[in-house]
């Protein structure tokens, strides 16, 4: 059959509320052109984030029941600890309330006031946790990440050549190297098998410790078993497997390829290290049996854990991604290529070439679909990253497991009136906004 549905039938359902053009319009009005302002009660389409946004299964309900929320050895603990044990075959696992916190453990504990950490690409809260513990965090994707038009099965690689000019630089102390699997702010592109072999092999070369950022570890492999040569016939659980057990340690956002609403880990091989990790933990998260989670939530994470690497949902999820970016590009409206696991993203600057980087063609765009559609979804460009943008991008990320081929039909619909309309879009510029972080609560005009 060439049709791929949705793995699943639907149990529980949520209202969406429809709303009018109009109605819309003065929604856009009230919230200063800011979507971060508009309640998701006005939204018909919300792709603000794939974070936390997901359904949970009638399994991972079942288990919110069976949650064990004694303080120290839970058996939620101990099922949660297993599982993550078997996929990942690292020796220890610390549990975080999300991925950041993971961060931020791992950062304190290995030192980094003047030191660096180098990635693909660097995560924004990777990056920020880095900076903020006294770190300089470096950017080293192949050249090909740049180029959004250019077509490499594998763009979310490390460049394994600058890498080992980074590592053999007597001048820099590299604390740690984090490969992001797929590269989030690099279009959701994978690394390949090989690509993490040998940017291991080169990090132990050189005594460095070498980790995985694996928010998207499941969807990376994936695209791996698809594309890379010799792995048609693996299972994404065993391709998941081999590619942890390349790495020293890794961070985790359960909120992402964990299918749960909240939650996260840190695990490591090094015991030294583990120790002080767990000892930061209980100052800061909790105790190391539950770490800022409540027992369901570790409950939960184990069993997505386990639905995640399902070939029939991957095949859909990435199938679903796919599609959208097809659909988009069908309609005139230019986007990141090839599709990448759980987002696409509108080259917002090609697409709008009469709107200057400085009045945000990305958030054009996030405003005239919202307009004409009550879409949700962000700019990621000069808007958030003021003039360290590379490019001027719209990220619409899917939810897993929440909207049908429907909802996405009608997504493309509304892309074809944007397209239509793409000449009249204008820019914007700021009324108001805090120094820091401004895309989150800055007022804005059209121009
Ligand atoms: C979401 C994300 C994080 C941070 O995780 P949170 O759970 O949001 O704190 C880190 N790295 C990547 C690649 C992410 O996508």
């Amino acid at each position: 059959m060439k049709t791929i549905i949705e793995p699943f039938r639907i149990k529980s359902v949520e209202p969406i509320r429809m709303t009018t053009r109009k109605e819309r319009k003065a929604v856009l009005k009230a919230a200063g052109w800011n979507l971060f302002k508009i309640n998701a009660e006005d939204i018909i389409i919300d792709f603000l984030t794939d974070s936390g946004t997901g359904a949970m299964s009638s399994e991972q309900w079942a288990g919110i029941m069976r949650g064990d929320e004694s303080y120290a050895g839970a058996r939620s603990w101990h099922r949660f600890r297993e599982r993550v044990e078997e996929l990942t075959g690292f020796r220890h696992v610390i549990p975080t309330h999300q991925g950041r916190a993971a961060e931020r453990i791992l950062f304190s504990c290995l030192n980094l006031p003047g030191k660096i950490v180098v990635s693909n690409t660097h995560f924004d809260t990777t990056r920020a946790n880095v900076q903020y513990l006294g770190g300089t965090a470096i950017d080293i994707p192949v050249p090909e990440a740049r180029d959004p038009r250019s077509q490499l099965p594998f763009k979310g690689n490390i460049d394994l050549d600058r890498l080992r000019e980074v590592l053999a630089d007597n001048k820099l102390e590299v604390a740690c190297v984090i490969l992001t699997v797929t590269n989030n702010s690099g279009g959701g592109q994978p690394a390949s098998m090989e690509n993490i072999r040998s940017a291991a092999e080169l990090c132990h070369e050189f005594g460095t410790p070498f980790y995985l950022d694996s928010c998207r570890f499941a969807e990376n492999a994936f695209f791996i078993k698809k594309r890379e040569e010799g792995f048609a016939d693996r299972s994404v659980e065993s391709i998941a497997r081999e590619m942890f057990r390349l790495a020293d340690g890794a961070t985790f956002s359960a909120k992402k390829d964990g299918m749960a609403n909240i939650g996260g880990f840190l695990a490591a091989n090094d015991d030294n290290l583990a120790r002080h990790e767990e000892e930061l933990l209980i100052l800061t998260e909790g105790f190391p049996t539950y770490g800022g989670l409540a027992g369901r939530d570790l409950e939960a994470i184990a069993i997505g854990l386990r639905e995640v690497v399902e070939e029939d949902y991957l095949n859909y999820r990435i199938a679903s991604t796919r599609y959208l970016g097809m659909g988009l590009l069908k309609a005139g409206i230019p986007i990141v290529e090839p599709p990448g696991g759980h987002a696409i993203y509108v080259d917002a600057g090609a697409f709008l070439p009469h709107v200057p980087p400085q009045q945000f063609p990305g958030h054009a765009v996030a405003c005239a679909f919202f307009h004409e559609g009550g879409i949700r979804g962000c700019e990621i460009g000069s808007l958030m990253f003021d003039n360290q943008a590379l490019l001027e991008l719209y990220r619409m990320a899917i939810p897993r497991r929440m909207y049908t081929q429907s909802h996405i039909d009608y997504v493309v619909e509304v892309a074809q009136v944007v397209a239509k309309k793409k000449d009249r879009l204008k820019g914007f510029r700021v009324v108001e906004a805090p120094p820091q972080l401004r895309h989150f609560s800055a007022r804005l005009e059209p121009l």
